[in-house]
Parts: C-alpha cells; sequence; structure tokens
C-alpha cells in the first residue's frame, strides 16, 4: 500500500499509475493516513502552497520525515521541491529527504511548460526513453555525494535518487509512464 499526499496539487494522476501496476493506494492528508503505508509518494502542484497546508501541523511533517527513513518516497515537481535540501525560498518548506539543491521555475512561467522525452538511467535497466511533461519545472543546481543520477533531459540532470527515494523535476506521470513508480515501489 503506497500513500499519495492529497493536500494539493495532481495526486490523482499518481493513485491513476499505481492502479495501472497493481499497487493499492491510499490518500493521505493528515498523519494518522501515514499509518499502514508501506512508501509515500509527493505529487506535483504548487510547493508555497503545499508547504503551508504541511506547516499547520509540524508532527505530519515529522511523520513524513521519520516515514523516510525506511519506506521509499518519489516526488515529482514540487514533490522534489519539498524533499529537497534547499530551494533558496522562505516560503517553501524543504524536508532534506533527498541531498540536493533545487532553483525553482527555473524554465519560466507556465507558457514555457513543455512535453518531452527523457532518458533513464538505472543499474537494472537498458537506458530507456520516457515522455515526460514539464510544467513551471525546477531545476536541480546540486547534490551530495550519495545522490545518483536516474533521469536526464538533453544533459539536464532531471531525476535523482538517493537510497530508495526518487525525485524528478517533471512529470512522467501525465503521460501514463509507470516505470518510476516501479522502480520505487516495486523492488
Ligand atoms: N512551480 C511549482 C512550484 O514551485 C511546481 C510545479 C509543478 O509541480 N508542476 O511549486
Amino acid at each position: 500500500m503506497v500513500g499519495v499526499l492529497a493536500l494539493q496539487g495532481n495526486f490523482a494522476s499518481h493513485i491513476h499509475i499505481l492502479n495501472q501496476i497493481g499497487i493499492s493506494s491510499k490518500l493521505v492528508k493528515t498523519l494518522e493516513d501515514l499509518s499502514g503505508i508501506n512508501g509515500l509518494i509527493i505529487p506535483g502542484g504548487e510547493s508555497t502552497t503545499m508547504s503551508n497546508l504541511l506547516l499547520r501541523d509540524q508532527s505530519f511533517i515529522d511523520g513524513i520525515k521519520s516515514l523516510s527513513i525506511d519506506k521509499p518516497i518519489l516526488g515529482t515537481c514540487a514533490g522534489l521541491i519539498l524533499m529537497s535540501k534547499n530551494s533558496f525560498d522562505k516560503k517553501v518548506l524543504n524536508m532534506n529527504i533527498i541531498d540536493i539543491e533545487v532553483s525553482r521555475n527555473a524554465y519560466g512561467r507556465q507558457v514555457h511548460s513543455f512535453d518531452d522525452s527523457i532518458n533513464l538511467v538505472h543499474k537494472n535497466i537498458k537506458s530507456k526513453s520516457m515522455k515526460a511533461s514539464f510544467i513551471r519545472a525546477p531545476k536541480i543546481t546540486s547534490m551530495g555525494k550519495n545522490v545518483k543520477i536516474i533521469c536526464k533531459h538533453d544533459n539536464e540532470i532531471v531525476g535523482v535518487r538517493e537510497g530508495m527515494h526518487i525525485a524528478i523535476t517533471c512529470h512522467p506521470e501525465l503521460k501514463h509512464e509507470t516505470l518510476l513508480h516501479e522502480i520505487c515501489f516495486k523492488r
């Protein structure tokens, strides 16, 4: 059972992907909802809004952090921002689940959003192309020594993994790509 943080944003598309790959899911809106899950997805949306909602309950934030000690977390776009160590913005909560620094809205405004192919690099999988939507996406500006690259768009690093956690700046789930969910939750 994988939880999907459902405070704001596009959590529904992740539920759909989990259904597709045969993983049961549950919406997570409160600390109590974290019980019984074996992993968590932090979806895209607006990181400032999600931060405001999370910061209403420090115990919920602590619960997510302690879940991350032994359960995998997958973050897309705003989810990656929340999982990062620093996004250099006081309005945003950084939970420091993956040792990366990020720059928000680094490709420009909503009108500069685009769809493109990204390349997946993983030790167990031959290099593979996936489709993804970049929607006011962040860029990863630095990564710690234990962070591994998992996806690239041209020469830009757009997906990373640290231990069992994965974070990506774009949205493969909006293009019905299931591979990252399978890698993160089906091991
Ligand atoms: N630009 C948004 C933010 O900074 C993220 C956009 C997204 O999740 N697609 O939170």
